[in-house]
């Protein structure tokens, strides 16, 4: 018998990996070019050489292989409720169908235990798989008929899962209406994980960032979004431009920027302060130095801590929708 079909979050190497194109691949990182630095393993991903280059690419790739394969078809919260309904449905109807066997069906499904010892071969186990000494006994005429563990555990598996259902289903409730009154297509994953061409681009641009810190520009046709196209091209071995890539770029470059400019600065402030804060030598201005540097680092994180969610956009494209995007 096939298993049936199911959305799981395994999924093989095989699955994943991008289709064998060294030309692809070597295009990909020339986008990185040019290479001045040998490699460097105590770096590991701030590593710039050729080598780390193309590994990342690839690393790159996979990640969004996965994402993208995964997303597709994973389930939404209403899926899960019709999976977990139906359990719930199908331990009832085997409880009430084992409830109602009568003595001579009983019977039956004991007679094997006699010929457990002398069986050959799979059937003492299938025996014991199946459980018999807990499926419903028959009666006697000295002891009234039993309904066993199986029919206890089925109806404690109906209970189960029916209220797993039920709190499941009130706990999302909310979310996918939130979701549904966005109109756009979502599932469980993509809103724990976000849309794999977000991904996507954010992958992207921490690796381009790597290789040529503060240059990726949002403008369509330019390098940063060139690169964002080949890793994709590599990637899924699909040369057509993606313009939900496109939007996720214009999206996510400007934040991403500025929140690594500010992450700099703020680290370069705090190893000052840190400094000052342990001089055994302080000068006469010392105090009021540390005084600007704490409040300069503290209007700094304040303004990291605003640009977060703007790192992480919620909002999809829309096909069919004219009405200005909000910019959120
Ligand atoms: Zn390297």
């Amino acid at each position: 018998m096939n298993p049936p079909k199911r959305w799981s979050v395994h999924l093989s190497d095989q699955e994943v990996t991008p289709p064998h194109s060294p030309k692809r691949l070597a295009r990909t990182k020339a986008a990185l070019g040019p290479f001045k630095h040998r490699h460097v393993a105590e770096l590991g991903q701030s590593c710039v050489c050729a080598e780390c280059a193309e590994e990342r690419i690839r690393l790159l790739a996979i990640l969004f292989n996965t994402y993208h394969l995964l997303n597709k078809g994973a389930p939404r919260a209403a899926d899960v409720v019709t999976d977990l309904d139906l359990v719930a449905r199908k331990a009832r109807e085997l409880s009430e169908a084992l409830v109602s066997l009568n003595d001579y069906a009983r019977q039956r499904l004991q007679i094997p235990r006699k010929y457990e010892k002398s069986d050959h071969g799979g059937t003492a186990t299938l025996f014991k798989k199946a459980n018999i000494a807990d499926l419903p006994l028959p009666g006697s005429r000295t002891q009234p008929a039993s309904n066993g563990l199986w029919v206890e555990k089925l109806t404690a598996l109906e209970q189960l899962a029916r209220l797993m259902s039920d709190t499941f289903a009130q706990s999302r409730g909310a979310q996918e209406q939130k979701d549904a009154d966005k109109g756009g297509r979502t599932n469980l994953f993509k809103q724990q994980y976000g849309p794999p061409a977000r991904i996507l681009v954010t992958g992207a641009w921490h690796v381009y960032n790597s290789f040529k810190p503060e240059q990726a520009k949002g403008t369509a046709g330019s390098p940063f979004p060139q690169f964002v196209n080949l890793v994709h091209e590599y990637a899924t071995g699909n040369r057509d431009e993606n313009s939900t890539l496109q939007y996720w770029i214009t999206k996510i470059v400007k934040p991403r920027r500025r929140n690594h400019q500010l992450l700099q600065k703020l680290s370069a402030l705090e190893s000052r302060l840190d400094y000052l804060q342990t001089d055994t030598a302080p000068q006469d201005n010392t105090d009021a130095e540390i005084a600007g540097l704490t409040e300069e680092i503290s209007v700094i994180r304040q303004e990291a801590i605003d640009i977060f969610p703007k790192l992480f956009p919620s909002s999809s494209p829309r096909k069919k929708r004219p009405k200005k995007s909000t910019g959120n």
